[in-house]
């Protein structure tokens, strides 16, 4: 019996049900399907049954000696494909993890789950993700305008992605448990970030997003302050009293309470 190592963040998902779940929520085409830490293979199973041909990325190179050779028949016959690396390294050398176009799948090691999505969210071959991650960070990614827990993380997304929570999960359904309870959470792109090609792009250059994201942080940075307030750490109060006033929003707002295309709105007018 393999243990589970805590830096890595190994919870293995035992609970057939909640497999059969998150099998039966995949969309159904015959696009490829990338498994970010398929651990002992229960899911990325599953996938293979499912018809699904999939490109695992696994840190962990006991499991990968493990995976190596349960998986060797679907290997050899390159339904499945194994990368032994960290994730985020591979990211960090190439704009894709595939050249093809792909979807995301994953119970995620909760210690770098809103880097990946993020991650993924910028990856111009991603075309959708569904991932199982700690249920306050689904609740975060997905929430709407208005809501308490809307932040930086749901405009980013919601400015490229439709986002949702689809089910909780509750700890006893993973060996080890982890302390908290999980949720699956997904979110289907509908543009791109970065893209000098396509029309429909937020952006057309990488520093655009990158200062997209720092302007995002200063707005939430103090939640209980006013936007205004908190924009005035780094923008000029008179540049941003007068965009306030060009798109109709009231001085005492805060930012929870605006909507995804007023922020897009208030980036370029005081950027
Ligand atoms: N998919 C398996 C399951 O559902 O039982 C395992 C999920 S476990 C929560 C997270 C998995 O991600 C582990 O296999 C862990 O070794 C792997 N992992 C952790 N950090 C990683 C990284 N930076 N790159 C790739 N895999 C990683």
């Amino acid at each position: 019996m393999i243990k589970a190592k805590k830096k890595f963040g190994q919870n293995f998902l035992k609970d057939e049900s909640v497999l059969e779940k998150i099998i039966q929520s995949m969309p159904n085409d015959d696009l490829k399907v990338v498994e970010i830490g398929p651990g002992l293979g229960d899911l990325t199973r599953k996938l293979l049954i499912s018809g699904k041909r999939v490109s695992a990325f696994e840190i962990d190179m006991e499991l990968c000696r493990i995976l190596k050779k349960s998986f060797s028949k679907e290997l050899e016959e390159g339904r499945l494909t194994l990368d032994c690396s960290d994730i985020l390294s591979v990211w960090e050398g190439n704009e894709s993890l595939l050249d093809t176009k792909y979807h995301l799948i994953a119970n995620l090691p909760y210690y770098i789950a809103t880097n990946i999505i993020l991650r993924a969210l910028r990856d111009p071959n991603c075309t959708n993700l569904m991932v199982m991650v700690q249920k306050e960070v689904a609740y975060k990614f997905a929430a709407n305008s208005g809501d308490k827990a809307f932040s930086s993380l749901a405009v980013l997304t919601k400015s490229v992605a439709m986002a949702e929570v689809l089910f909780e999960v509750s700890r006893e359904s993973f060996s080890p448990p982890p302390k908290v309870t999980s949720a699956v959470l997904k979110i289907d792109k509908f543009r791109d970030f970065v893209s000098k090609e396509s029309s429909t792009a937020l952006f057309e250059r990488e520093e655009e997003y990158r200062s997209f994201e720092a302007f995002l942080k200063t707005a939430f940075k103090a939640p209980r302050k006013t936007l205004l307030k908190n924009l005035s750490q780094s923008f000029d109060k008179e540049r941003i009293l007068s965009s306030f006033e060009k798109l109709n929003l009231p001085q005492n707002i805060r930012a929870h309470q605006l909507q995804v295309e007023d922020y897009h709105l208030l980036f370029q007018d005081i950027k």
